[in-house]
């Protein structure tokens, strides 16, 4: 365990924060899960401070659900373990607890400090890069590390306040998504808080501060070192948001694309608005109106419409080379996935699925004989079905085709509505990736 040093002038030149009473915010603790209110205050009575923190303070606010809820608090991990059965701690570069209650986890972080001591051996910085982060600290230490002023507000369970260093109540007023300290070094610091930066802002329909805009341009490419799990993490929490579409289009904006998709990236500058362009933003509004809609959707069939682009180019240039159809397919599957799992990785279930979906594009073709029944056994035919008919809107592929599917699918009977689904309807894993809906009391 390593603590700061803290000298005592370094400690009075510490802004103070505003404090917003429980009159002056719209928090109740009716809207809180009863899992993070036993969280709360069962680290409160051993002794502890414990704070909503984050998204969920964030959400709050703004009348918006919270999609999960952290706690900070200045117990250590061994603490928070040793108060809940319940809870593991996970975590390398932040060690943190995961205490849970039935499906729901809370996630609860010991408040921490900066670290700009490179001189130790547990140097927490490589390059300006964050390596580690675990050197505990005051709850007025942790408000600097974290990245934007509105997911820095904190909610005391013990007098009901939110606690605020950095303005954050003004942004979340205003609409305004500001980096806490200078942008540049935090983009710096932690690559990956430019993406979040940019997924905020839509994700709330905030405005990204012109300080916090600037550096993203010059900054991207740093993304291209960022591990390619992380990335994967960020690209799903892009895309299932609700709000897939504007954030593509944001990410294009901003020139961020091409670092997570720089295969499709490097086609869609070459044909902007051709017709595979128009089939990933069919896709990202379907994505986007079956969660409007409360249905399932995977990231297997994300990834096939974000890489269909270049699937599609290498297949046709396959053909034309004398290779068949199938084959085609099936090497440039190969080729594309591989290029991308070394930007973003992805569990081999969703690669799976895209490899599944473009190598039915070709079977479908074949509506003779008994081929028809037995490829609708395929667990992925629905999804092959729906992204054929992406195809046909986007003009890539004639009408007819998905005619007879369409007319041949409602003379077998109705088998279940789900499009762009796994098979086992709203299963645990194929729900993995959608925000775990709060029990409410
Ligand atoms: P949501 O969970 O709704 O996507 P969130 O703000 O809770 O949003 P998390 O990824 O759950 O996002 O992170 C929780 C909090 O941890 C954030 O609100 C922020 O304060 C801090 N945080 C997360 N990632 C970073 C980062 N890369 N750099 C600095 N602080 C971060
Ligand atoms: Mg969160």
């Amino acid at each position: 365990m390593i603590f700061k040093n803290q000298s005592a002038n370094i400690t009075e030149l510490r802004p103070k924060p505003r404090i917003f009473t429980r009159s002056e915010h719209n928090i109740s603790r009716s809207q809180i899960s009863e899992s993070a209110l036993k969280v709360l205050y069962r680290l409160n009575s051993g002794g502890y401070q414990a704070y909503l923190v984050g998204g969920s303070v964030r959400d709050l606010l703004l009348g918006r659900e919270p999609k999960d809820f952290d706690v900070a608090t200045d117990a250590h991990p061994e603490q928070i373990r040793e108060l809940f059965r319940n809870s593991r701690l996970i975590g390398r570069r932040f060690r943190l607890a995961h205490v849970r209650y039935g499906d729901e986890i809370i996630e609860v972080s010991t408040f921490r400090a900066q670290h700009d001591d490179t001189e130790t051996d547990d140097a927490q910085m490589v390059n300006g890069r964050i390596v580690r982060d675990n050197v505990y600290g005051t709850l007025d230490e942790d408000v600097w590390r974290r990245d934007l002023t509105v997911n820095a507000l904190y909610y005391g369970i013990d007098d009901f306040s939110v606690i605020d260093y950095v303005g954050g109540m003004d942004d979340i007023k205003s609409g305004r998504i500001r980096l806490i300290g200078n942008p540049r070094d935090r983009y710096i610091e932690d690559p990956v808080r430019i993406l979040r930066a940019v997924r905020f802002a839509v994700k709330l329909g905030f405005r990204l501060d012109p300080e916090a805009e600037a550096p993203i341009e010059e900054l991207g490419s740093l993304l291209d070192e960022m591990p390619p799990a992380r990335l994967f993490e960020e690209v799903v929490k892009l895309f299932n948001s609700g709000v897939a579409l504007q954030s593509f289009e944001q990410l294009r904006h901003y020139d961020l694309f091409g670092h997570l998709f720089p295969q499709t990236d490097n086609l869609l500058s070459e044909q902007e608005g051709g017709y595979p362009h128009t089939l990933l933003i069919r896709a990202l509004q379907n994505t986007d109106l079956r969660i409007a809609q409360d249905k399932p959707i995977t990231p297997g069939f994300l990834v096939a419409a974000l890489l269909w682009l270049p699937v599609y180019e290498l297949t046709r240039k396959y053909m034309e080379e004398g290779m068949s159809e199938f084959d085609a397919i099936a090497l440039a599957s190969d080729v594309v996935v591989s290029k991308q799992v070394k930007r973003t990785s992805m569990p081999r279930r969703y690669s799976q699925m895209a490899r599944d979906i473009w190598q039915l594009q070709a079977r479908l073709k074949r509506t003779r004989g008994n081929r028809p029944q037995r490829l609708m056994k395929h667990p992925k035919f629905r999804a092959a079905y729906d992204f054929l008919l992406l195809r046909v809107d986007s003009g890539e592929t004639d009408q007819q085709l998905a005619d007879w599917w369409t007319n041949f699918i409602k003379k077998q009977g109705p088998s279940g509505e789900s499009a762009a689904t796994p098979r086992r309807k709203r299963g645990r894993r194929g729900n993995r990736h959608r925000p775990p809906k709060n029990r409410k009391q």
